[in-house]
Protein backbone atom coordinates (compact mmCIF):
# COMPACT_ATOMS: atom_id res chain seq x y z
CA UNK A 1 0.00 0.00 0.00
CA UNK A 2 1.30 3.09 -1.44
CA UNK A 3 0.58 6.78 -0.47
CA UNK A 4 1.03 9.10 -4.07
CA UNK A 5 0.94 12.37 -3.49
CA UNK A 6 -0.07 15.01 -5.98
CA UNK A 7 -2.23 11.97 -8.45
CA UNK A 8 -4.59 13.50 -11.20
CA UNK A 9 -7.77 11.62 -11.17
CA UNK A 10 -9.02 12.85 -14.59
CA UNK A 11 -8.89 8.97 -15.24
CA UNK A 12 -10.36 8.25 -12.59
CA UNK A 13 -14.33 9.80 -13.10
CA UNK A 14 -16.33 9.29 -16.05
CA UNK A 15 -16.73 12.76 -16.72
CA UNK A 16 -12.93 13.22 -17.31
CA UNK A 17 -12.95 16.69 -15.25
CA UNK A 18 -8.69 17.06 -14.72
CA UNK A 19 -8.28 17.44 -11.01
CA UNK A 20 -6.17 16.07 -9.35
CA UNK A 21 -5.40 14.65 -5.00
CA UNK A 22 -3.44 15.82 -2.69
CA UNK A 23 -2.91 12.37 -1.12
CA UNK A 24 -3.94 9.25 -3.00
CA UNK A 25 -4.40 5.23 -1.82
CA UNK A 26 -5.43 1.90 -3.58
CA UNK A 27 -6.42 -0.86 -1.29
CA UNK A 28 -6.61 -4.60 -2.18
CA UNK A 29 -7.73 -6.17 0.91
CA UNK A 30 -9.67 -5.26 4.15
CA UNK A 31 -6.65 -5.82 6.59
CA UNK A 32 -4.79 -2.99 4.25
CA UNK A 33 -7.55 -0.89 4.87
CA UNK A 34 -8.27 -1.33 8.92
CA UNK A 35 -4.23 -0.66 8.97
CA UNK A 36 -4.77 2.38 7.08
CA UNK A 37 -8.02 3.26 8.94
CA UNK A 38 -5.60 3.00 12.38
CA UNK A 39 -2.98 5.05 11.38
CA UNK A 40 -2.12 8.81 12.19
CA UNK A 41 -2.03 9.50 8.39
CA UNK A 42 -5.69 10.08 8.56
CA UNK A 43 -5.99 11.85 11.67
CA UNK A 44 -6.26 15.44 10.27
CA UNK A 45 -6.93 14.89 6.67
CA UNK A 46 -10.26 14.81 4.82
CA UNK A 47 -10.93 11.60 2.96
CA UNK A 48 -13.01 10.05 0.11
CA UNK A 49 -13.69 6.54 -1.04
CA UNK A 50 -13.72 6.10 -4.55
CA UNK A 51 -14.64 3.16 -6.93
CA UNK A 52 -15.14 3.58 -10.13
CA UNK A 53 -15.99 7.69 -10.52
CA UNK A 54 -19.09 6.99 -12.54
CA UNK A 55 -21.13 8.94 -10.30
CA UNK A 56 -18.91 11.55 -9.00
CA UNK A 57 -18.57 15.53 -10.06
CA UNK A 58 -15.26 17.10 -8.81
CA UNK A 59 -15.39 20.99 -9.29
CA UNK A 60 -11.63 21.26 -7.70
CA UNK A 61 -9.06 19.60 -6.53
CA UNK A 62 -9.55 17.29 -3.68
CA UNK A 63 -7.06 18.37 -0.48
CA UNK A 64 -7.28 15.09 1.22
CA UNK A 65 -6.70 11.50 0.84
CA UNK A 66 -8.38 9.61 -2.25
CA UNK A 67 -8.90 5.68 -1.06
CA UNK A 68 -9.34 3.44 -4.29
CA UNK A 69 -11.17 0.68 -3.00
CA UNK A 70 -9.80 -1.81 -4.79
CA UNK A 71 -10.47 -5.13 -2.86
CA UNK A 72 -11.62 -7.96 -5.55
CA UNK A 73 -12.95 -11.30 -5.77
CA UNK A 74 -16.50 -13.64 -5.94
CA UNK A 75 -17.44 -16.28 -3.88
CA UNK A 76 -20.34 -18.31 -4.83
CA UNK A 77 -22.38 -20.44 -2.10
CA UNK A 78 -24.89 -22.94 -3.43
CA UNK A 79 -28.01 -24.19 -1.43
CA UNK A 80 -30.98 -26.02 -3.30
CA UNK A 81 -32.49 -22.93 -5.59
CA UNK A 82 -30.56 -20.03 -3.48
CA UNK A 83 -27.31 -18.96 -4.73
CA UNK A 84 -25.40 -16.44 -2.16
CA UNK A 85 -22.78 -14.51 -3.36
CA UNK A 86 -19.81 -12.74 -1.79
CA UNK A 87 -18.66 -10.17 -3.54
CA UNK A 88 -15.21 -7.67 -2.84
CA UNK A 89 -16.39 -4.10 -2.77
CA UNK A 90 -13.57 -3.11 -6.02
CA UNK A 91 -15.05 -5.64 -7.89
CA UNK A 92 -16.84 -4.23 -10.91
CA UNK A 93 -20.30 -4.55 -11.06
CA UNK A 94 -20.98 -5.46 -14.90
CA UNK A 95 -18.21 -8.31 -14.04
CA UNK A 96 -20.39 -9.66 -11.15
CA UNK A 97 -23.38 -9.49 -13.19
CA UNK A 98 -21.53 -11.67 -16.27
CA UNK A 99 -19.61 -14.05 -13.89
CA UNK A 100 -23.16 -14.43 -12.12
CA UNK A 101 -24.84 -15.50 -15.17
CA UNK A 102 -22.27 -17.72 -16.11
CA UNK A 103 -22.07 -19.75 -12.73
CA UNK A 104 -26.09 -20.01 -13.15
CA UNK A 105 -26.49 -17.40 -10.53
CA UNK A 106 -29.68 -15.45 -11.85
CA UNK A 107 -31.42 -12.58 -10.35
CA UNK A 108 -28.90 -9.33 -11.73
CA UNK A 109 -29.21 -9.67 -15.44
CA UNK A 110 -32.05 -6.44 -15.31
CA UNK A 111 -28.67 -4.35 -13.86
CA UNK A 112 -26.23 -5.26 -16.32
CA UNK A 113 -23.79 -2.53 -18.21
CA UNK A 114 -24.12 -0.36 -14.68
CA UNK A 115 -20.61 1.45 -14.74
CA UNK A 116 -18.92 1.06 -11.30
CA UNK A 117 -17.99 -1.17 -8.34
CA UNK A 118 -20.31 -3.56 -6.14
CA UNK A 119 -18.63 -1.40 -3.10
CA UNK A 120 -20.44 1.45 -4.12
CA UNK A 121 -24.11 -0.10 -5.39
CA UNK A 122 -25.56 -0.02 -2.26
CA UNK A 123 -24.57 3.41 -1.84
CA UNK A 124 -27.09 4.69 -3.72
CA UNK A 125 -29.31 1.34 -4.39
CA UNK A 126 -28.66 1.02 -7.64
CA UNK A 127 -31.32 0.23 -10.31
CA UNK A 128 -32.59 -0.02 -13.69
CA UNK A 129 -35.01 -1.17 -16.00
CA UNK A 130 -37.89 -2.52 -12.70
CA UNK A 131 -35.23 -3.63 -10.19
CA UNK A 132 -33.50 -2.38 -7.75
CA UNK A 133 -30.37 -3.69 -5.88
CA UNK A 134 -32.38 -4.04 -2.46
CA UNK A 135 -34.10 -6.97 -4.03
CA UNK A 136 -31.21 -9.36 -3.92
CA UNK A 137 -29.17 -7.83 -1.08
CA UNK A 138 -28.61 -9.94 2.05
CA UNK A 139 -25.95 -8.19 3.88
CA UNK A 140 -22.50 -6.06 3.61
CA UNK A 141 -18.94 -5.75 5.78
CA UNK A 142 -18.07 -1.94 5.60
CA UNK A 143 -14.70 -0.64 7.82
CA UNK A 144 -15.69 2.45 9.92
CA UNK A 145 -12.93 5.25 8.64
CA UNK A 146 -12.75 7.02 12.11
CA UNK A 147 -11.49 4.06 14.03
CA UNK A 148 -10.80 1.33 11.56
CA UNK A 149 -13.56 -1.24 13.48
CA UNK A 150 -15.60 -3.56 11.02
CA UNK A 151 -19.65 -3.16 10.80
CA UNK A 152 -22.42 -5.84 9.29
CA UNK A 153 -24.97 -4.26 8.08
CA UNK A 154 -28.09 -5.81 7.66
CA UNK A 155 -30.77 -4.74 4.91
CA UNK A 156 -33.01 -2.81 7.23
CA UNK A 157 -29.90 -0.99 8.61
CA UNK A 158 -28.73 0.25 5.42
CA UNK A 159 -32.31 2.27 4.37
CA UNK A 160 -32.43 1.52 0.98
CA UNK A 161 -34.57 4.00 -0.85
CA UNK A 162 -35.05 5.13 -4.15
CA UNK A 163 -31.28 5.85 -5.46
CA UNK A 164 -30.02 6.10 -1.44
CA UNK A 165 -29.31 4.35 1.62
CA UNK A 166 -27.87 5.17 4.88
CA UNK A 167 -24.85 5.42 3.17
CA UNK A 168 -25.64 8.86 1.30
CA UNK A 169 -27.06 10.11 4.03
CA UNK A 170 -26.71 10.19 7.71
CA UNK A 171 -23.76 7.81 7.36
CA UNK A 172 -22.05 10.06 4.03
CA UNK A 173 -18.28 9.71 4.38
CA UNK A 174 -18.20 7.73 7.43
CA UNK A 175 -18.07 3.87 6.70
CA UNK A 176 -15.96 2.19 3.22
CA UNK A 177 -18.07 -1.30 1.98
CA UNK A 178 -15.55 -3.87 1.66
CA UNK A 179 -18.05 -6.35 0.87
CA UNK A 180 -21.62 -7.12 -0.18
CA UNK A 181 -23.67 -10.39 0.29
CA UNK A 182 -26.26 -11.11 -2.51
CA UNK A 183 -29.01 -13.81 -2.67
CA UNK A 184 -29.52 -14.97 -6.18
CA UNK A 185 -31.16 -18.12 -7.13
CA UNK A 186 -30.72 -20.92 -9.88
CA UNK A 187 -34.56 -20.84 -11.24
CA UNK A 188 -35.96 -19.39 -14.72
CA UNK A 189 -37.84 -16.32 -12.78
CA UNK A 190 -37.10 -13.16 -15.10
CA UNK A 191 -38.21 -9.56 -14.51
CA UNK A 192 -40.10 -8.24 -17.38
CA UNK A 193 -41.81 -5.53 -15.82
CA UNK A 194 -40.35 -2.98 -17.65
CA UNK A 195 -41.89 -2.43 -21.10
CA UNK A 196 -39.23 -1.94 -23.39
CA UNK A 197 -37.58 -5.63 -22.46
CA UNK A 198 -40.70 -6.79 -23.64
CA UNK A 199 -41.04 -5.07 -26.73
CA UNK A 200 -37.31 -6.14 -27.28
CA UNK A 201 -37.59 -9.74 -26.60
CA UNK A 202 -41.10 -9.53 -28.65
CA UNK A 203 -38.93 -8.14 -31.62
CA UNK A 204 -36.50 -11.07 -30.82
CA UNK A 205 -39.37 -13.96 -31.14
CA UNK A 206 -38.18 -14.64 -27.83
CA UNK A 207 -41.14 -16.31 -26.15
CA UNK A 208 -39.81 -17.85 -22.71
CA UNK A 209 -36.56 -15.70 -22.20
CA UNK A 210 -33.54 -17.02 -19.96
CA UNK A 211 -31.58 -14.64 -17.42
CA UNK A 212 -29.11 -14.46 -20.26
CA UNK A 213 -31.60 -13.34 -22.90
CA UNK A 214 -33.08 -10.39 -20.30
CA UNK A 215 -29.14 -9.72 -19.65
CA UNK A 216 -28.48 -9.04 -23.55
CA UNK A 217 -31.41 -6.92 -24.21
CA UNK A 218 -30.63 -4.73 -21.67
CA UNK A 219 -27.29 -4.32 -22.57
CA UNK A 220 -28.69 -3.87 -25.94
CA UNK A 221 -30.82 -0.93 -24.36
CA UNK A 222 -28.60 0.74 -23.01
CA UNK A 223 -25.94 0.74 -26.03
CA UNK A 224 -28.51 2.40 -27.96
CA UNK A 225 -30.28 4.43 -25.16
CA UNK A 226 -26.59 6.02 -23.09
CA UNK A 227 -24.02 8.09 -24.24
CA UNK A 228 -20.36 5.76 -23.59
CA UNK A 229 -18.34 7.05 -21.24
CA UNK A 230 -15.02 6.39 -22.89
CA UNK A 231 -16.49 8.53 -26.02
CA UNK A 232 -17.93 11.42 -24.10
CA UNK A 233 -17.88 12.20 -20.27
CA UNK A 234 -20.93 11.56 -18.63
CA UNK A 235 -21.94 10.02 -15.27
CA UNK A 236 -25.35 8.31 -16.94
CA UNK A 237 -28.41 10.19 -15.19
CA UNK A 238 -27.12 13.66 -13.71
CA UNK A 239 -31.12 14.13 -11.69
CA UNK A 240 -33.29 11.60 -9.99
CA UNK A 241 -36.83 11.26 -11.56
CA UNK A 242 -39.02 13.19 -9.05
CA UNK A 243 -42.21 11.70 -7.23
CA UNK A 244 -44.65 14.03 -6.74
CA UNK A 245 -48.37 13.89 -4.96
CA UNK A 246 -50.61 12.47 -7.78
CA UNK A 247 -52.94 15.68 -7.08
CA UNK A 248 -50.43 18.12 -8.04
CA UNK A 249 -49.85 15.62 -11.13
CA UNK A 250 -53.11 16.15 -11.86
CA UNK A 251 -53.21 20.02 -11.91
CA UNK A 252 -50.21 20.04 -14.26
CA UNK A 253 -51.65 17.42 -16.72
CA UNK A 254 -54.37 20.37 -17.29
CA UNK A 255 -51.14 22.76 -18.30
CA UNK A 256 -49.08 20.15 -19.42
CA UNK A 257 -50.85 17.95 -21.86
CA UNK A 258 -48.95 14.58 -22.34
CA UNK A 259 -46.84 15.12 -19.37
CA UNK A 260 -45.91 11.31 -18.47
CA UNK A 261 -45.83 9.78 -15.17
CA UNK A 262 -45.66 6.11 -13.43
CA UNK A 263 -47.68 5.13 -10.21
CA UNK A 264 -45.87 4.42 -6.92
CA UNK A 265 -45.79 2.01 -4.11
CA UNK A 266 -47.20 4.72 -2.31
CA UNK A 267 -50.87 5.08 -4.43
CA UNK A 268 -51.30 9.10 -4.15
CA UNK A 269 -47.96 9.37 -5.38
CA UNK A 270 -46.17 9.36 -8.92
CA UNK A 271 -43.28 9.54 -10.38
CA UNK A 272 -42.63 12.03 -13.11
CA UNK A 273 -39.60 11.46 -15.67
CA UNK A 274 -36.74 14.47 -15.40
CA UNK A 275 -35.49 14.08 -18.88
CA UNK A 276 -38.68 15.01 -20.44
CA UNK A 277 -39.12 18.02 -17.68
CA UNK A 278 -35.89 19.01 -18.84
CA UNK A 279 -36.41 18.68 -22.74
CA UNK A 280 -39.77 20.51 -22.14
CA UNK A 281 -37.37 23.28 -20.53
CA UNK A 282 -35.76 23.18 -23.62
CA UNK A 283 -32.29 22.00 -22.56
CA UNK A 284 -32.04 18.92 -24.91
CA UNK A 285 -28.68 18.95 -26.90
CA UNK A 286 -27.63 22.43 -25.33
CA UNK A 287 -23.96 23.41 -24.89
CA UNK A 288 -23.05 25.89 -22.83
CA UNK A 289 -18.70 26.28 -22.55
CA UNK A 290 -17.30 22.98 -22.49
CA UNK A 291 -20.22 20.99 -21.25
CA UNK A 292 -23.91 20.60 -22.14
CA UNK A 293 -27.11 18.53 -21.92
CA UNK A 294 -26.57 15.19 -24.29
CA UNK A 295 -28.72 15.41 -27.85
CA UNK A 296 -30.62 11.85 -27.07
CA UNK A 297 -31.10 11.83 -23.41
CA UNK A 298 -31.88 15.07 -21.60
CA UNK A 299 -31.01 13.42 -18.28
CA UNK A 300 -27.66 13.22 -18.83
CA UNK A 301 -24.81 15.93 -18.41
CA UNK A 302 -21.46 15.59 -20.81
CA UNK A 303 -18.43 17.04 -20.57
CA UNK A 304 -17.49 18.14 -24.31
CA UNK A 305 -13.79 17.39 -23.43
CA UNK A 306 -12.07 20.67 -21.97
CA UNK A 307 -15.13 21.07 -19.64
CA UNK A 308 -14.69 21.88 -15.53
CA UNK A 309 -16.92 20.20 -13.10
CA UNK A 310 -17.95 23.97 -12.00
CA UNK A 311 -19.01 24.39 -15.35
CA UNK A 312 -21.39 21.01 -14.95
CA UNK A 313 -22.71 22.57 -11.53
CA UNK A 314 -23.58 25.78 -12.79
CA UNK A 315 -25.19 24.20 -15.95
CA UNK A 316 -27.17 21.82 -13.38
CA UNK A 317 -28.24 24.60 -11.27
CA UNK A 318 -29.60 26.09 -14.29
CA UNK A 319 -31.84 23.38 -15.06
CA UNK A 320 -32.97 22.90 -11.76
CA UNK A 321 -34.12 26.65 -12.07
CA UNK A 322 -35.90 26.36 -15.04
CA UNK A 323 -37.71 23.11 -14.29
CA UNK A 324 -38.77 24.91 -11.06
CA UNK A 325 -39.81 28.12 -12.45
CA UNK A 326 -41.66 26.12 -15.49
CA UNK A 327 -43.25 23.14 -13.45
CA UNK A 328 -42.30 23.83 -9.91
CA UNK A 329 -41.00 20.79 -9.45
CA UNK A 330 -37.83 20.49 -7.49
CA UNK A 331 -35.07 18.44 -9.50
CA UNK A 332 -32.78 16.75 -7.01
CA UNK A 333 -29.21 15.55 -8.33
CA UNK A 334 -28.07 12.15 -8.18
CA UNK A 335 -24.62 12.52 -8.77
CA UNK A 336 -22.31 13.27 -6.07
CA UNK A 337 -20.79 16.90 -5.94
CA UNK A 338 -17.64 17.63 -5.05
C1 LIG B 1 -23.16 5.69 -18.45
C2 LIG B 1 -23.65 5.53 -17.03
C3 LIG B 1 -24.82 4.86 -16.78
C4 LIG B 1 -25.29 4.70 -15.46
N1 LIG B 1 -26.45 4.03 -15.25
C5 LIG B 1 -26.91 3.83 -13.99
C6 LIG B 1 -28.12 3.10 -13.76
O1 LIG B 1 -28.75 2.60 -14.68
N2 LIG B 1 -28.55 2.97 -12.48
C7 LIG B 1 -27.85 3.47 -11.42
O2 LIG B 1 -28.31 3.30 -10.28
N3 LIG B 1 -26.69 4.16 -11.61
C8 LIG B 1 -26.22 4.36 -12.86
N4 LIG B 1 -25.06 5.07 -13.07
C9 LIG B 1 -24.35 5.62 -11.91
C10 LIG B 1 -23.21 4.71 -11.39
O3 LIG B 1 -22.91 3.72 -12.31
C11 LIG B 1 -23.56 4.06 -10.05
O4 LIG B 1 -23.92 5.02 -9.09
C12 LIG B 1 -22.40 3.23 -9.49
O5 LIG B 1 -22.84 2.44 -8.40
C13 LIG B 1 -21.21 4.09 -9.04
O6 LIG B 1 -20.13 3.23 -8.78
P1 LIG B 1 -18.66 3.80 -8.68
O7 LIG B 1 -17.78 2.68 -8.21
O8 LIG B 1 -18.26 4.43 -9.95
O9 LIG B 1 -18.82 4.88 -7.52
P2 LIG B 1 -18.08 6.29 -7.41
O10 LIG B 1 -18.58 7.22 -8.46
O11 LIG B 1 -16.60 6.09 -7.33
O12 LIG B 1 -18.64 6.77 -5.98
C14 LIG B 1 -20.01 7.13 -5.84
C15 LIG B 1 -20.28 7.48 -4.36
O13 LIG B 1 -20.17 6.32 -3.56
C16 LIG B 1 -19.11 6.45 -2.59
N5 LIG B 1 -18.44 5.15 -2.56
C17 LIG B 1 -17.84 4.51 -3.61
N6 LIG B 1 -17.38 3.31 -3.23
C18 LIG B 1 -17.71 3.20 -1.91
C19 LIG B 1 -17.48 2.17 -0.94
N7 LIG B 1 -16.84 1.03 -1.23
N8 LIG B 1 -17.92 2.40 0.32
C20 LIG B 1 -18.58 3.54 0.65
N9 LIG B 1 -18.81 4.54 -0.22
C21 LIG B 1 -18.37 4.35 -1.49
C22 LIG B 1 -18.23 7.57 -3.11
O14 LIG B 1 -17.52 8.22 -2.06
C23 LIG B 1 -19.25 8.47 -3.77
O15 LIG B 1 -19.89 9.28 -2.82
C24 LIG B 1 -24.56 5.24 -14.37
C25 LIG B 1 -23.34 5.90 -14.63
C26 LIG B 1 -22.89 6.05 -15.94
C27 LIG B 1 -21.57 6.74 -16.19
Amino acid sequence: MEIQEDVSLKKCNTFGIDVSAKYFVEVESENELIELCKSDFLTDKRHLILGSGSNILFTKNFDGLVIKNSIKGIKFKKSGKLIRVIVGGGTDWHDLVIQSLENGANGLENLSLIPGTVGAAPVQNIGAYGLELKSVFEQLRAVEITTGNVKVFTKAQCSFKYRSSVFKEELKGRYIITEVTLDLHNTDKVNTAYAPIRIALEKKGIDNPTSKDISEVVMEIRNSKLPDPSKIGNAGSFFKNPVIPKVDYKNLQVKFNGMPAFPQAANNKVKVPAAWLIESAGWKGKTVGGVGVHTDQALVLVNHGEGTGRELKDLSKEIQDSVFKKFKIKLEVEVNIL
